[in-house]
C-alpha cells in the first residue's frame, strides 16, 4: 500500500486524508521533518503559507526542500505557492521546484472564495474548482503542463513529479486530481 504523507503542521489535512483512504493509500499525518523518510509521497495542503514557513524552521525548510526535489509531492493551495520558484504579495521564499511565478491573495477581498467549473485535461473533463483565498499562478516555465484554468490562468499544474493546484480537489467530490497525484506516486516512486 503506498504511504502518503500530508504535511498536517497546519490547514485542511483531513479532506486530503479521506479522499487518498478512498482510493486506497494509507495517509501518514506529518507533524516532524523525520516523518518525511518513510513516505512514498507527499501532499501539501492549504492554509497560511507564510504559518507554514514560521512552523517548519530552517531545518524543516531544508528537510522540506530536499523531499520535495526528489520525491513526487502535490501542494494545494497555500502548498502550491510553497512549491513555487517566485511568490508575489508579498514576496515570500518557496522551495523553488515548481517554475512558477504565483500571486497570493490574488482575487481580492469579495470574490476571494468561489465555486467554478472550469476545462480540464484529465479524463472526464470539466471540472470543479473550490477556490478559498486563492492564490493565481501568474507565469508557468517551459516545462509545466497546465492541466486545467480559470478564466485563461493555469489553475492545476504538473511538472514532472510535482502536481499543484491553486484550488482544493480534496473539498469537490471529483477524485480526478488525487488520483492523478498517485499515478505520479507510481510512476517515479522509489
Ligand atoms: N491565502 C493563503 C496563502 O496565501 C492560501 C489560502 C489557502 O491555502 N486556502 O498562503
Amino acid at each position: 500500500m503506498m504511504k502518503i504523507g500530508i504535511l498536517a503542521l497546519q490547514g485542511d489535512f483531513d479532506a486530503h486524508a479521506r479522499r487518498l483512504v478512498e482510493l486506497g493509500a494509507e495517509p501518514v499525518l506529518v507533524r516532524n521533518p523525520e516523518q518525511l523518510d518513510g513516505i512514498d509521497g507527499l501532499i501539501i495542503p492549504g492554509g497560511e503559507s507564510s504559518v507554514f514557513l514560521n512552523l517548519l524552521g530552517a531545518r524543516g525548510f531544508e528537510k522540506l526542500s530536499e523531499f520535495v526535489r526528489t520525491r513526487p509531492t502535490f501542494g494545494t493551495c497555500a502548498g502550491c505557492i510553497l512549491l513555487a520558484r517566485e511568490v508575489e504579495n508579498p514576496a515570500q521564499k518557496g522551495v523553488g521546484a515548481l517554475d512558477i511565478t504565483v500571486r497570493r491573495n490574488a482575487y481580492g477581498r469579495q470574490i476571494d472564495s468561489a465555486i467554478v467549473e472550469g476545462p480540464c485535461e484529465l479524463a472526464g473533463g470539466v471540472m470543479e474548482q473550490v477556490y478559498i483565498r486563492a492564490p493565481r499562478i501568474e507565469r508557468v516555465g517551459p516545462e509545466v503542463e497546465v492541466l486545467a484554468r480559470r478564466d485563461g490562468y493555469a489553475v492545476l499544474i504538473r511538472q514532472g513529479k510535482l502536481l499543484a493546484a491553486t484550488f482544493h480537489p480534496e473539498l469537490s467530490e471529483d477524485k480526478r486530481v488525487h488520483a492523478e497525484f498517485l499515478r505520479l506516486v507510481e510512476k517515479y516512486g522509489q
